[in-house]
């Protein structure tokens, strides 16, 4: 039976690494030692016990800490791994078994004693981040641990990130925080906050170890898995679309046709468009629904159409509930389009990378071998040269957006790079 780690793809030394902590930290709590004293490892001491716990004869605390940072690409698995071993925390034998209810419940979601804090905006608010830091600090239902995963804490705001500071310089001895981040750059994570956490750093999984997975677990036929894990790149959930949604594969060939598209001035300016009308209708159509179930239960708890003494007063701070709500589902979607567009950057991206690699002639496998031949063809135009030029135009697109540059201006002005070369 596959445990809670299984899904982790392509990430032995991180595994190991969690294993190790997940049975210190089973130690800690059967010793009683964590009510006793703060015997989990002090603040900031957490680096100098990186690396190996030689067995036996020491504090059963070593291997464990308070606070942890997991980073890594997109898609590598970050809060699949913070997940798992809050599972592994929760596990009744302290291993991640899979099987326990405290296994169980973590993963699916409903375990008392974990919060997920997923930012639906652009950021993580500071008095959201208050509130979950007030709870954290209360006692384990479940007796074990507390743990907060909050995935991307580069999302933090500021005062936010501050408040979490705060809790993790002072730990309640029975609370875990599991931050998720691209990397521990201060534009990810602030130096503070990455000083008093142990860093667990993920890699982008091999294309083989994605597509065993996609077989093991989702049931893809091999040869789609193969494919799909090479499209994507090393992005787990992005393989898994690409192997089972035809919606998503019909997505990445327009993407993909962009470059024989590029032909003249106009067609740059109308590429850029599609590319752009593209990421807000896949956006829309991923958070529609999620906006229309959430105003029908505002609406529903709020009492809508209400009459009688008090009710203008009601419909006030309903009215004011209402906007608030807009405002979030705002901000979400334009996450959302944000996201989209860079998985379409992204894939264009691996249609220059296949060019330049071809006309490099390099020994690897192309990340589309769908468009190989047309990236040989580009190749053979191009040069090395001129493929990685449109590779630069679509990374520097992509950083262009990432700084706040208008989507439509930065993708025109990439278009026109790509025409021009
Ligand atoms: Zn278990």
């Amino acid at each position: 039976m596959p445990d809670v780690f299984a899904d982790l793809v392509g990430q032995d030394e991180a595994v190991t690494e969690l294993r190790r902590a997940a049975a210190a930290a089973a130690a800690v709590l059967r010793a009683g030692a964590v009510d006793r004293a703060p015997a989990l490892i002090a603040a900031g001491d957490a680096d100098a016990l990186d690396g190996d716990t030689p067995a036996g004869g020491v504090d059963p605390a070593a291997g464990m800490t308070h606070a942890w940072i997991f980073t890594g690409p997109p898609g590598s698995g970050r809060s699949v791994a913070a997940r798992a071993f809050a599972a592994a925390l929760q596990c009744v034998h302290g291993t991640g078994c899979g099987e326990c209810p405290g296994c169980r419940t973590t993963m699916g979601g409903t375990h008392a004693d974990v919060r997920l804090v997923v930012p639906e905006g652009l950021s993580i608010g500071v008095n959201e981040m208050r509130a979950l830091v007030l709870r954290a600090a209360s006692t384990p239902s479940g007796g074990r641990w507390q743990v907060v995963i909050i995935e991307d804490a580069d999302r933090l705001t500021e005062a936010a990130g501050n408040a979490l500071l705060k809790a993790i310089e002072e730990p309640p001895p029975r609370t875990v925080f599991l931050l998720c981040a691209p990397s521990t750059h201060p534009d990810d994570i602030s130096v503070t906050i990455r000083s008093r956490c142990r860093v667990v750093p993920l890699r982008q999984p091999p294309a083989t170890a994605v597509a065993e997975v996609l077989v093991r677990r989702d049931g893809v036929a091999p040869d789609v898995a193969q494919w799909a894990a090479a499209a994507a790149q090393g992005h787990v959930g992005r393989a898994r679309r690409l192997a089972r949604d035809p919606e998503a594969r019909k997505r990445r060939e327009a993407v993909l046709a962009v470059p024989r598209r590029l032909t003249g001035v106009g067609a740059a300016f109308d590429a850029a468009s599609a590319l752009i009308e593209a990421a807000e209708a896949e956006a829309a159509a991923s958070v529609t629904e999620a906006d229309a179930a959430e105003r029908a239960a505002l609406e529903t708890a709020l009492g809508a159409g209400g009459t009688g003494r008090g009710a203008s007063g009601a419909i006030r701070g309903a009215a004011g509930q209402l906007k608030e709500l807009e405002k979030r589902q705002k901000s979400r979607a334009t996450r959302a389009q944000r996201d989209a567009l860079d998985r379409a950057l992204v894939d264009l991206a691996g249609f220059y990378r296949d060019a330049l690699t071809m006309a490099l002639r390099a020994p690897v496998a192309p990340v589309h071998t769908d468009t190989a031949a047309l990236a040989g063809a580009g190749a053979q135009k191009w040069d090395a040269e001129g493929a990685l030029r449109r590779l630069e135009a679509v990374l520097a697109c992509r950083a262009a957006i990432e700084s706040n540059v208008k989507p439509r201006i930065a993708v025109e002005a990439m278009m026109l790079a790509l025409w021009k070369g």
